[in-house]
C-alpha cells in the first residue's frame, strides 16, 4: 500500500540493472553531492498529446509547483527562514566564494533543498553543517537585511539568535521525526505539525473525535497543525482563510484552469471536488474526492495534488503536501491489460495443486504512467510507483489506483549504467549482455506479473484462518508473487502474447534475481546483523533455496576469480523447474496454514547471512562510491501563444540545472510568508 518508494531497497536493485533501449543521448544525470545524485527524467510522448492535453499538464504543474514552500513549513517551523536566508547568502554574498566555508555552505544549501528542510529525507537526523557559525554569521551580517527573510520588527541579530541554534547545536530540533518508543514523540519531533502540545494531549484530543461505530472516518486530523493557544487545544487546518492559505489559493487558481481543460466530466468532477476540499478543510469533502478520484480510469491524464502521506508524523495522521502530474503510458498500460485479459490462463497452468487454485482470478488491473512533474514530498526524491487513496474504508469498497512510473524506473536504470556496478558483480560478458539487452523489459514484465497475478492467485482451503502464517506471512506472500513472476517469465506464453521480445530475455531477470538475492541485496545489511525486511528475505529465500536444490546438478554456483565471488547460471531451464517446485510448496504452505513449515523456509533460507561472503560485498561496493539517495530536477514547461495570445503549444526542456531550478522555483513559486514570526528582542 502507499507509496513504493525508491528507496536504498530498490535502488539498489536497480543499480544492478542495466538497460536496453537504443542508446540515447539524454543526459540523466545533473550533479552528486554529499550522500546524493541528482538526476533528470525524460517526458516520452508529452509531444504526441493534444494540445488540450499538453495545456491541462502546464497548469497542473503550475498548482504543484506552488505547493513547495507548504512542505517547508511542515517539516520544521523555521525551515523557509533558513532557506531564504541562505538563498540570499548563496546569491549575494561577496566574500570568497572559493573558501571551504563558503564551499560546505553551498552543499548545506543543496542539502536542505534536496530534504525541504534542516532534517535528512530519509534518515531524519539534522544535517551537521561543515561551515563555521562564524562564517555564516559574517555572511548574514554581510546581506542587504532587505533580502533576509525578516518578520516584523525583527532585526538581523533577532534572526541570527533564532536560526543559529537551530542549524548548529546538535541538541536543537535534532531529529525531525522521531519513532523511540517511550519518549514524547510530538515534542521530541522537530515537524511542524504540533506546537505546543504533548503527545498525550494530541492522542486524547483525537480519541474524543472517533467514534469506533464510523464504518466510513474521515482521516482524522488529516490536514492541520494541531495547536495550544492560550490553554486550549485546537487545529489549524490547511485551507483557504486558514493555515497556508496563500500558497492553496494559487494551487486552486491553477487547478480552476485544469478543470477548465479537463478531458471528460469525470476528470473535471475530480478536480471541482479537490477545490472544493481546499477552500473548506472538510475532510468528507477529502473523501469525496478520493472516491471520485479513484473512478477516473478514462482519462490519460491524472494527478495526486494535496495533504496525502503520513510519514512525516510521528503520530501517522497528519499528511505532507505533495503532488505529481502524469499522463498514462498507453503502450505499457496495455501490457497489463494483456495480463490481466488472460490471468485467467496463467492460473490454471500454473504449477500448483488444483486444489490450490483459484477457480475465477479477478485480474487486478494495474497502470503505468508518465511522470511529467514532481513536487512537495515527491520532489526532489521521488516514490517510483503510487497506489492510493490511503483510507482503508475507501480502498475495501471502491478500490485502489496502483501505477508504476516507468519513466523515472527508467532514469534510475539509465543513470545507473557505466557507475560500475555490473562491472564489479557480474559474472562475465554474456550475462553483462544478456542484461543489456533485457533487462529493462523483464524487469518490468516481473513487476507487473507480481502485482497483476502473483498476490492475486492460488485460494486458502476452506476453514484456514488467513492470518495463520503471523510473522512470516508477508515474507511468504512475497515469495509467492515473486516466484509467479519468476516461474512465467519463462513462459513460451509470454512470447506468445508479445510480453517479451525473445526466448532468451527471461534470462536476463533470471541472473540478477539470483545475484541480487544470493549476494548483492547484502549491501544494504550492516555488518554482523541478518535480514528482517519482508522483501529481503523473500529475496534470499527463494535464491538460496534454488541454489540448495539445483547443487546436485549445479544449476547456480558461486565462482572465484582473483579472490572474488560471483554468482553464475549454468542451467536456466533448471532453474526455472525450481522455481516452480518453489511455488507450488509456498502456495500449499499459504492454502493450508501451514505455520511450522513456512517458519522452517523462511528461517533456513532468508534470514541468515553468509558473514564472509557479506564482507567481501560491503567492501567491493563500497569501493564503487555509489551515491545511495538520488532525486530529480523537473522538466520546464513553456507555454508557447500566437500574435492573439491564444496559446498554441507547450513546449518540455530538459536543460535546468539543481540550483537554477531550485532557485527559481523560490523566486516564482513561494508565495507563503514565515508562518512563525523571528522572535524579537526587547
Ligand atoms: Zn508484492
Amino acid at each position: 500500500m502507499k507509496k513504493i518508494a525508491c528507496t536504498m531497497a530498490s535502488l539498489l536493485i536497480l543499480a544492478s540493472c542495466a538497460t536496453k533501449q537504443e542508446k540515447d543521448d539524454f543526459d540523466y544525470t545533473v550533479e552528486s553531492f554529499a550522500d546524493l545524485e541528482i538526476l533528470r527524467y525524460k517526458v516520452p510522448g508529452f509531444e504526441n498529446l493534444s494540445l488540450k492535453q499538453k495545456e491541462m499538464i502546464y497548469y497542473l504543474s503550475e498548482a504543484a509547483a506552488y505547493g513547495r514552500d507548504i512542505l517547508y513549513d511542515q517539516n520544521g517551523k523555521w525551515n523557509l527562514a533558513i532557506r531564504r536566508t541562505l538563498e540570499a547568502i548563496y546569491q549575494d554574498y561577496a566574500g570568497d566564494r572559493e573558501s571551504d566555508d563558503f564551499k560546505n555552505f553551498e552543499v548545506y544549501l543543496k542539502r536542505v533543498w534536496f530534504s525541504n528542510g534542516i532534517h535528512h529525507h530519509y534518515g531524519c537526523d539534522k544535517f551537521v553543517p561543515e561551515f563555521s557559525q562564524e562564517f555564516f554569521v559574517e555572511a548574514v551580517k554581510s546581506i542587504d537585511p532587505q533580502k533576509l527573510p525578516l518578520t516584523d520588527g525583527a532585526s538581523v541579530d533577532d534572526l541570527l539568535n533564532t536560526l543559529v541554534p537551530v542549524i548548529f547545536d546538535p541538541t536543537v530540533m535534532p531529529k525531525r521525526v522521531n519513532q523511540a518508543a517511550g519518549e514524547d514523540l510530538i515534542v521530541t519531533s522537530a515537524c511542524n505539525y504540533y506546537d505546543g502540545v504533548t503527545q498525550a494531549e494530541a492522542e486524547a484530543f483525537y480519541n474524543k473525535m472517533k467514534d469506533p461505530k464510523d464504518e466510513t472516518p474521515i482521516s482524522y486530523g488529516l490536514n492541520s497543525r494541531l495547536v495550544k493557544r492560550d490553554g486550549k487545544i485546537m487545529e489549524e487546518t490547511y485551507k483557504v482563510g486558514g493555515l497556508y492559505s496563500e500558497a492553496i489559493e494559487k494551487i486552486i487558481y491553477w487547478l480552476d484552469k485544469a478543470a477548465g481543460v479537463a478531458e471528460n466530466e469525470q476528470q473535471k468532477a475530480v478536480i471541482e471536488k479537490l477545490i472544493e476540499y481546499y477552500q473548506t478543510g472538510d475532510l468528507k469533502l477529502f473523501d469525496e474526492y478520493a472516491i471520485l478520484w479513484v473512478k477516473d480510469l478514462d482519462s490519460q491524464i491524472d494527478f495526486v495534488n494535496g495533504f496525502t502521506e503520513t510519514y512525516g508524523d510521528p503520530l501517522g495522521m497528519k499528511a505532507s503536501w505533495e503532488s505529481i502530474v502524469n499522463f498514462k503510458n498507453l503502450e505499457a498500460s496495455e501490457r497489463t491489460h494483456i495480463i490481466s485479459d488472460n490471468a485467467q490462463w496463467f492460473e490454471d497452468n500454473s504449477p500448483v495443486d488444483s486444489r490450490f487454485k483459484k477457480e475465477k482470478v479477478q485480474g487486478v488491473s494495474a497502470k503505468v504512467i508518465t511522470a511529467a512533474m514532481l513536487a512537495g514530498d515527491c520532489y526532489p526524491s521521488t516514490p517510483i510507483g503510487i497506489n492510493l487513496p490511503n483510507a482503508n474504508w475507501i480502498r475495501h469498497i471502491h478500490g485502489s489506483k496502483s501505477v508504476t512510473i516507468e519513466n523515472i524506473t527508467e532514469a534510475y536504470e539509465k543513470a545507473a549504467q557505466g557507475n560500475g556496478f555490473n562491472d564489479e558483480f557480474v559474472w562475465s560478458d554474456t550475462e553483462r549482455k544478456l542484461m543489456n539487452d533485457y533487462l529493462f523489459q523483464a524487469d518490468n514484465l516481473h513487476t507487473d506479473l507480481h502485482e497483476c497475478l502473483g498476490h492475486g492467485s492460488g485460494k486458502l482451503l476452506p476453514g484456514v484462518d488467513p492470518d495463520a502464517l503471523k510473522a512470516y506471512s508477508s515474507t511468504l506472500e512475497e515469495a509467492r508473487a515473486d516466484l509467479f513472476a519468476l516461474y512465467y517469465m519463462a513462459d513460451p506464453k509470454i512470447l506468445e502474447l508479445g510480453l517479451l521480445p525473445s526466448g532468451d530475455a527471461y534470462k536476463s531477470a533470471y541472473y540478477k534475481y539470483m545475484m541480487n538475492g544470493l549476494m548483492t541485496q547484502l549491501t544494504r545489511i550492516e555488518p554482523g546483523k541478518n535480514i528482517e525486511e519482508s522483501h529481503m528475505r523473500n529475496r534470499q529465500l527463494i535464491a538460496r533455496w534454488a541454489y540448495e536444490h539445483g547443487k546436485a546438478d549445479n544449476v547456480v554456483e558461486f565462482a572465484k576469480r582473483d579472490g572474488k565471488t560471483y554468482v553464475v547460471v549454468n542451467d536456466y531451464e533448471k532453474l526455472r523447474n525450481l522455481f516452480g517446485q518453489l511455488l507450488a510448496e509456498v502456495q500449499r504452505i499459504k492454502s493450508e496454514g501451514d505455520y511450522e513449515s513456512g517458519k522452517n523456509l523462511v528461517e533456513e533460507y532468508g534470514v541468515i547471512v553468509d558473514q564472509d561472503l557479506h564482507k567481501e560485498v560491503l567492501a567491493r561496493y563500497e569501493n564503487l562510491h555509489i551515491a545511495p539517495y538520488k532525486g530529480f530536477v523537473n522538466p520546464v514547461y513553456t507555454l508557447v501563444t500566437d500574435a492573439n495570445g491564444n496559446i498554441t503549444d507547450v513546449q518540455i526542456s530538459y536543460n535546468e540545472g539543481y540550483a537554477e531550478q531550485m532557485l527559481r522555483y523560490s523566486k516564482d513559486y513561494s508565495p507563503l510568508p514565515i508562518c512563525t514570526p523571528i522572535p524579537v528582542s526587547k
